[in-house]
């Protein structure tokens, strides 16, 4: 499957598979499997936790820019971004969890397909060889 197809349907929150369900029901909720297609969300116990490092690294990575960039470009002081950056912290991770979620899924499914999800992009052999 496209890279630019799964990242569009990842940030739409979309199934990857077929891009017409919801991957999510409510703002953490998430069905086993599309209801469209019958994909599953869910690939083994513990599938998701994954997706911390998508949204550990954002949010690690928007923490130090923006710390670096109001301290030293703005002349920030320190101690008064500790405040701010620190609620950022624990506010952004669960804005950003559902995106974590569906871009861990569309890495998952670009770099490990199963043969359900690849149909017709593989030679057979490829799918036998696993
Ligand atoms: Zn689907």
């Amino acid at each position: 499957m496209k890279r630019l197809t799964l990242l569009s349907r990842a940030l739409t929150l979309r199934c990857p598979a077929c891009g017409q369900a919801r991957l999510f029901t409510g703002w953490f909720a998430m069905p086993q499997a599309c209801p469209h297609c019958g994909m599953k969300f869910v690939r083994e116990p513990g599938y998701y936790l994954g997706s911390i490092y998508f949204n550990y690294g954002l949010t690690a990575v928007l923490t130090m820019i923006a710390f670096f960039g109001l301290y030293f470009l703005a002349g920030v002081p320190a101690e008064s971004m500790k405040w701010p950056l620190g609620i950022f912290c624990m506010v952004f991770p669960l804005l950003f969890f559902r995106r974590a979620r569906a871009l861990w899924l569309a890495f998952d499914v670009y770099w490990d397909p199963t043969s359900e999800e690849n149909a017709g992009n593989r030679p057979a052999a490829a799918d036998s060889a696993r």
